[in-house]
């Protein structure tokens, strides 16, 4: 069985896809922490990120997996834990290049479904409803506005990048946005069989309780 949820960046869609993974003993698939993995092995191997063939090559010569853990879930690239790396202002700036080269896209959501093949998931992304997973159980697009999506944002990252502002965040967020639902190689849009939820003015319990509520009826089936 597959759960899948999309939505853009702020809008609850990491923080329930882990709440309901582990509720119900589900495999958890963050797809952006790939995206971003790639991003960070081509930074650190100071790859063009304009060059289609080199991010192809890399794509192909890298292995990203992830460990899950008490402690939460764990992303590796070649065997380096890069958890904490893939998070750094730098490659969320630069993970558009990567997100938007076509046949990069093709391998990675190859490499999605088979990280999803031995075992019921929970997978989050831009697109999963759409292209990753057409035919999930249950899909769910989360979205909130974007002042309350900044402030979400804002105070994740506020202790460790102070001199960031609210400011920064929405905008970074509204350009991030922008790249994410008007780019050529599958935007962020909501798949037609899947359940819209504005979260502007619920709390994460709320929104856990009502999709948790929708999904239990297709598991007892
Ligand atoms: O979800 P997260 O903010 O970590 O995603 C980082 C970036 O990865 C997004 O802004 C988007 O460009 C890209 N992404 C994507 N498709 C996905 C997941 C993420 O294009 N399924």
């Amino acid at each position: 069985m597959v759960i899948a949820i999309d939505g853009p960046a702020g809008s609850g869609k990491s923080t329930i896809a882990k709440m309901l993974a582990k509720r119900l003993g589900f495999k958890y698939l963050d797809t952006g922490a790939m995206y971003r993995a790639l991003t960070w092995r081509a930074m650190q191997k100071g790859i063009n990120l304009e060059d289609e063939h080199a991010l192809c090559r890399l794509m192909d010569q890298t292995t990203i997996d992830f460990q899950s853990s008490e402690d939460g879930l764990f992303i590796f690239v070649d065997g380096t834990d890069v958890t904490k790396e893939i998070r750094l202002p730098s490659v969320t700036n630069n993970v558009h290049y990567i997100s938007d080269t076509r046949n990069v896209r093709r391998r990675m959501v190859e490499l999605q479904q088979k990280l999803a093949s031995d075992a019921h998931v929970v997978a989050e992304g831009r697109d999963i409803g759409t292209v990753v997973f057409p035919r999930a159980e249950k899909k769910f697009f989360l979205d909130a506005n974007i002042e309350e999506r900044a402030k979400r944002r804002y105070t994740e990252f506020k202790p460790s990048e102070s001199k960031i502002s609210l400011d920064d965040v929405s905008r970074d967020i509204e350009s991030r946005d922008r790249r994410d639902t008007t780019r050529i190689n599958s935007p962020l849009t909501r798949a037609d069989d899947a359940i819209y939820l504005d979260t502007t003015k619920l709390t994460i319990d709320e929104v856990f309780t009502i999709i948790l509520g929708d999904i239990e009826p297709v598991l007892k089936k």
